[in-house]
């Protein structure tokens, strides 16, 4: 059994972006836009700031009130989408209760869209074309390609079927070939499909869910999920219990959770050189 470590693979990612940053002699931006105060949120668009920083990408960062107007957030989405020196667009999710969270993001012009979330996007990675893919199921797929993990042919079951995790997994996963399966809550039988996974993506946000019962010799498990129980940090495998019937399994934390900046630093540089010139 292999446990697959996230840390290890963003920082080679990261390595590879800053070269990459370096030998262009070019100066991506990331636009990170917060409002209001949630101190989760602040931990992550501070390690967003961070990360920009270690490969090179010039960060752009705006903290406003939880008191601020959708009009005043669309302008400022708007100035953004008109910053020639911004290549990507970030706005931290959740927003306060008074904005609406889908009107704010559609605003965001597509080409700098670098979560993903847009209908383009999701479009063009659901046709096959994809450009700038969400975040975490595209970290999720470089773990898989660094472990030479096969995927083409295999059947592969996510739990999950978010428009920021389990669906474009879904796409992903098929793009190359494999046979997906996609669960959610209505969803019966759950453990049988499971153990018919040749590759088990787990993003349900429910802690230790998947036990060993469910999980077939030799699988390759990815635990997207983060949960708080008593104070500690787990996914959604019971990791434990699933490791030694596996080949591979990314530990929570460590697994895909530092993928999720990387690749945002990597859709970031990736837009600039798709549309940003
Ligand atoms: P979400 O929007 O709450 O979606 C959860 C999905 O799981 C839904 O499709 C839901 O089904 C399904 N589900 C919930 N309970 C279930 C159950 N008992 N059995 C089967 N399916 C069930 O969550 P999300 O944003 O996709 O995030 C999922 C997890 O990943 C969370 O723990 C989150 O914190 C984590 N996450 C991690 C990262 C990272 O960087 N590592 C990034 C994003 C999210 P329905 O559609 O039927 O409701």
């Amino acid at each position: 059994m292999t446990i697959i470590d996230g840390k290890i693979v963003s920082e080679k990612i990261r390595q590879d972006i800053k070269k990459e940053i370096e030998k262009l002699g070019i100066q991506p931006g990331l636009a990170v836009v917060i409002v209001g105060e949630d101190p989760a949120s602040k931990v992550y668009v501070a390690n967003k700031i961070k990360g920009c920083q270690q490969v090179g990408i010039k960060s752009f960062s705006y903290a406003l009130s939880e008191s601020t107007s959708e009009e005043e957030l669309l302008e400022l989405i708007d100035s953004l989408n008109n910053n020639r020196e911004v290549h990507g667009i970030l706005v931290q999710l959740p927003l306060p209760n008074h904005l609406d969270q889908a009107k704010i993001l559609e605003r965001i012009e597509v080409k700098k869209d670098v979560d993903g979330f847009s209908a383009y996007q999701m479009g063009k990675l659901a046709l096959g074309q994809p450009e700038l893919t969400a975040c975490t199921p595209s970290g999720v797929m470089q773990l898989l390609k660094e472990y030479g993990i096969e995927i083409s042919g295999k059947n592969a079951v996510i739990i999950g079927r978010s428009n920021i995790v389990g669906k474009p997994m879904f796409f992903m996963l098929m793009q190359e070939n494999s046979t997906v399966t996609v669960c959610h809550s209505r969803t019966k039988n759950i453990k049988e499909i499971c153990q018919n996974a040749d590759i088990l993506v787990a993003a349900l946000g429910r802690a230790n869910f998947v036990t060993a019962d469910m999980v077939k010799q030799g699988a390759v498990v990815i635990d997207v999920g983060i949960n708080r129980v008593d104070g500690k940090l787990c996914g959604d495998v019971d990791f434990q219990a699933v490791k030694d019937k596996c080949s591979f399994i990314t530990p929570v934390p460590g697994g895909v959770g530092p993928m999720t900046i990387t690749m945002l630093l990597y859709n970031t540089l990736k837009a600039y050189k798709l549309y940003g010139k």
